[in-house]
C-alpha cells in the first residue's frame, strides 16, 4: 500500500485560504487599506473599476518595502508585524497573520510598486496566481501601490458568484467609509470608474463624520476615560435618529467591529429620547489595552472578544447618556410626554410650550455652552463626587421630566444606580379618573400616569430579580400543567433558569408539557398560562441572545402582562405607595419604553400661564 498523504503545494493552499480571507472584492480592499494604515500612510488613494472585479488599487505614501520584502510579502505567514504568538496581545496593527497578500495573489493578477525612503528606486513586481512573473527596478515615489486585477480570474465559479458591479461597489464603499471614519487624520481619495467619489482632507473626527456620512444636524461628542477603557466619538442627536439601522460604527482601537451587544448599549442610552423603532447614528471608538481583548477570532476580524463585556456595556451606556444629557436643547414637547398634559390643561386654558420658553431662559443665564446649544456643562455621571443637585434647578427648568438623567451616577457601581437615596417626600396626592395621580413633591406639581408607573416599577422589580437571583414564589395548592407548542417548549427549556429567577416554580413535565408548581406573587392563578406564553412569544421575536437583552425583554414582557391586573387606580393611599416606589428607581421620571410616566409642571410654567395674554 503506497503512502497517500501529500502536502499541498503553496499555490493550492493559498487558494484555499483565500476563500476565507477574500470573500468578495470589498474584503481585498479592506486588507489593502489596513496594510497602508499599518505602514503609517497619511495619504491613501483607492481606485476601483467595475465593482472591483477588474481593478482594485490602493496607493499610499507609507513606509514602503525593501526589494526583498517586496518578494517576501506574497508568502503565506509572511508578516513584519509580529514575531511570536504573545505579540498578538500587544497588537498595535491591523495585520498580523501575514495571510492577506498571499491570499489575494492566489486568486488574482497583482502589480506591486513600492519604495522606501532610503532606496534610490522602486521595486516593481508582477504576480499571477501566486507566481512572480516579473520583477524590476523602476522610478516611483516613496510608498506602496498595489493593483489587484481580475479577481478570481483563475476560479470561474467564484468569479461568476460576484454580484453586480453596483452591489460590489457598495460593499467596497462601506469598507472605505469604515476606514475613513476611523482615521480622520489621514487623507483619503476614492475613485470609482474614474470618477472621484470622495476626497477627504485630514481634519477633525467631527468633520470627517459629517463628510463621510453627509450629516448636517447636531452631533454630540462622547468622550470618557475610565480605568479599563476610553471611549470617544460622536452620536447623532436624538432628533436625528432614523428608522433604519444605518450609520452605526463601533471601533476597538481603530478596528471596525460588529457587536449587537454594544449597539444595544447605545440604544439603551437613547431610551426615552427616541422612539423605540428608531436607530441613532454613532461613530464610537473604544480604546482598550490590547491585552484585554482577543482579535484572533475570525480571519476577517470584525468580531473581537472582550474580557469585561458587561462592564464595557455599562460604560458605553453611561458615556452616551452623558452626551445626550449634555445636549438637551429645546426638548420636543411630545417626546417628553408633554402632549399628554395638554389634555388636562387645554380645557379652556391657553397652553404655552414650556420647553421653548424655558430654554430661552436657560441661555440667558449664560450656561448656554458653545453656540447656544443649551449644553449643561457640568453634568458628568463619571465624577464620583458629582452633585446632580447643583444643576438641579437648571435641569428642572429645561425639562422637568428628564432631570433624573443627572442621577445616572457612577456607572462602575452598577448596583447603586438607584438615586442617591434622597428621600422623595410626597406632600399631597390625589387620583384623577382612576388613572392618574396628581401630587406635590418638594413643592412642585407632578402628574403621574399610574398605570405606566406600575408597569415601570414591575419591570424594575423583575429586572433586578433576573440579575440578582432573588426569586419570590408562591406555591400553588394544586400544581397544574401547561401544553406548549414545540417551538415555545424549546424556548422555555432555554429560559427555564430565568423563569425560576422571576419567581416561577416550573419544570419540564415531559412531552410538550410543563409543570407549574408556583408563581410569582404578581401573577394570578387565572392568567399564568397567558403570562408564560406571552413571555415566550416576546422572547422568540427578539433577535439578540445577549443576556442583557434577554433579561430586558423578559422583564418587559412580564411587566406588560402583570400590569393588566391593575385596572383602576382610585385609592390615594395606594397611589402614594406606588409613586414612592416609582421614585425609588433609577431615572424615575423618564418615560418607560417611550411611554411617558411623569410630568412636572414647573412653577415658571404656571406663572407663565397666568402672564400670558
Ligand atoms: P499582515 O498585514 O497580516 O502582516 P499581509 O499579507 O497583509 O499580512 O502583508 C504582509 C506584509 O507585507 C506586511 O506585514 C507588511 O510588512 C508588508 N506590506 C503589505 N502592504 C504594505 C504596504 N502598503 N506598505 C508597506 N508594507 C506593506
Ligand atoms: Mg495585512
Amino acid at each position: 500500500m503506497p503512502d497517500i498523504i501529500k502536502l499541498l503545494p503553496d499555490s493550492v493552499a493559498n487558494q484555499i485560504a483565500a476563500g476565507e480571507v477574500v470573500q468578495r472584492p470589498a474584503s481585498a480592499v479592506k486588507e489593502l487599506l489596513e496594510n497602508s494604515l499599518d505602514a503609517g500612510a497619511t495619504e491613501i488613494r483607492l481606485i476601483i473599476k467595475d465593482g472591483g472585479s477588474t481593478l482594485m488599487q490602493v496607493i499610499d505614501n507609507g513606509a514602503g518595502m525593501t526589494d526583498t520584502d517586496a518578494r517576501m510579502c506574497w508568502e503565506r505567514h509572511a508578516t513584519s508585524k509580529i514575531e511570536s504568538a504573545t505579540d498578538i496581545y500587544a497588537l498595535q496593527t491591523f495585520g498580523f497573520r501575514g495571510e492577506a497578500l498571499a491570499s489575494i495573489a492566489a486568486v488574482s493578477q497583482v502589480e506591486l510598486k513600492t519604495r522606501r525612503q532610503d532606496a534610490d528606486a522602486a521595486t516593481f513586481i508582477r504576480i499571477e496566481g501566486s507566481k512572480i512573473t516579473e520583477q524590476s527596478l523602476v522610478s516611483g515615489p516613496v510608498g506602496t501601490s498595489i493593483a489587484v486585477k481580475n479577481l478570481f480570474y483563475n476560479i470561474p465559479a467564484r468569479r461568476n458568484f460576484l454580484k453586480s458591479a453596483a452591489v460590489e461597489s457598495r460593499h467596497i464603499m462601506e469598507e472605505f467609509q469604515r476606514q475613513a471614519l476611523a482615521w480622520p487624520g489621514v487623507e483619503f481619495k476614492f475613485y470609482n470608474n474614474e470618477s472621484e467619489t470622495f476626497h477627504l482632507k485630514p481634519g477633525t473626527l467631527e468633520d470627517r463624520i459629517r463628510e463621510v456620512l453627509g450629516i448636517k444636524k447636531a452631533l454630540l461628542e462622547v468622550g470618557e476615560q475610565t480605568e479599563i477603557l476610553g471611549i470617544e466619538g460622536y452620536v447623532g442627536a436624538p432628533e436625528t435618529a432614523r428608522k433604519t439601522r444605518g450609520d452605526q460604527y463601533f471601533y476597538v482601537n481603530g478596528r471596525f467591529i460588529r457587536s449587537a451587544y454594544f449597539n444595544h448599549a447605545v440604544q439603551a442610552a437613547f431610551e426615552g429620547t427616541i422612539e423605540s423603532n428608531a436607530y441613532p447614528t454613532f461613530v464610537l471608538n473604544l480604546s482598550i489595552d490590547p491585552a484585554r481583548i482577543d482579535v484572533n477570532v475570525h480571519p476577517t476580524k470584525t468580531e473581537v472578544k472582550f474580557e469585561d463585556e458587561r462592564h464595557i456595556y455599562n460604560i458605553i451606556k453611561a458615556a452616551v447618556r452623558k452626551a445626550i444629557g449634555g445636549h438637551i436643547m429645546q426638548p420636543d414637547a411630545e417626546l417628553f410626554g408633554l402632549g399628554g398634559i395638554e389634555d388636562f390643561l387645554n380645557q379652556g386654558l391657553p397652553i404655552v410650550n414650556p420647553a421653548t420658553q424655558s430654554s430661552q431662559d436657560f441661555r440667558s443665564t449664560g450656561h448656554g455652552g458653545s453656540g447656544g446649544d443649551g449644553k449643561v456643562p457640568n453634568y458628568n455621571p463619571f465624577t464620583p463626587d458629582y452633585k446632580p443637585r447643583q444643576t438641579h434647578q437648571d435641569w428642572a427648568r429645561i425639562l422637568g421630566p428628564v432631570d433624573d438623567l443627572a442621577e445616572i451616577g457612577d456607572i462602575t457601581r452598577r448596583t447603586s444606580l438607584l438615586p442617591d437615596k434622597e428621600e422623595v417626600r410626597i406632600q399631597d396626592i390625589f387620583t384623577l379618573q382612576n388613572r392618574f395621580a396628581v401630587c406635590k413633591i418638594q413643592d412642585e406639581l407632578f402628574f403621574i400616569d399610574l398605570k405606566v408607573a406600575k408597569e415601570k416599577t414591575l419591570y424594575h422589580t423583575f429586572l433586578s430579580r433576573l440579575t440578582e437571583h432573588k426569586a419570590v414564589s408562591q406555591q400553588l395548592l394544586f400544581p397544574r400543567t401547561l401544553d406548549l407548542n414545540p417551538g415555545k417548549l424549546q424556548m422555555f427549556l432555554e429560559l427555564q433558569e430565568e423563569f425560576g429567577h422571576l419567581g416561577f416554580d416550573v419544570s419540564h413535565f415531559g412531552g410538550n408539557s410543563i409543570l407549574i408548581n408556583g408563581l410569582p406573587p404578581e401573577v394570578s392563578e387565572t392568567d399564568e398560562a397567558a403570562v408564560i406564553e406571552g413571555i415566550l412569544e416576546d422572547i422568540t421575536t427578539s433577535q439578540s441572545s445577549a443576556t442583557e437583552v434577554k433579561h430586558d425583554n423578559m422583564a418587559l414582557s412580564m411587566a406588560k402582562q402583570a400590569v393588566r391586573r391593575y385596572l383602576s387606580f382610585s385609592d390615594a393611599s395606594q397611589a402614594r405607595i406606588l409613586v414612592e416606589s416609582l421614585f425609588s428607581i433609577e431615572n424615575a421620571t423618564l418615560p418607560h419604553k417611550n411611554k411617558p410616566v411623569a410630568m412636572k409642571i414647573g412653577t415658571e410654567f404656571i406663572v407663565d400661564l397666568f402672564n400670558r395674554k
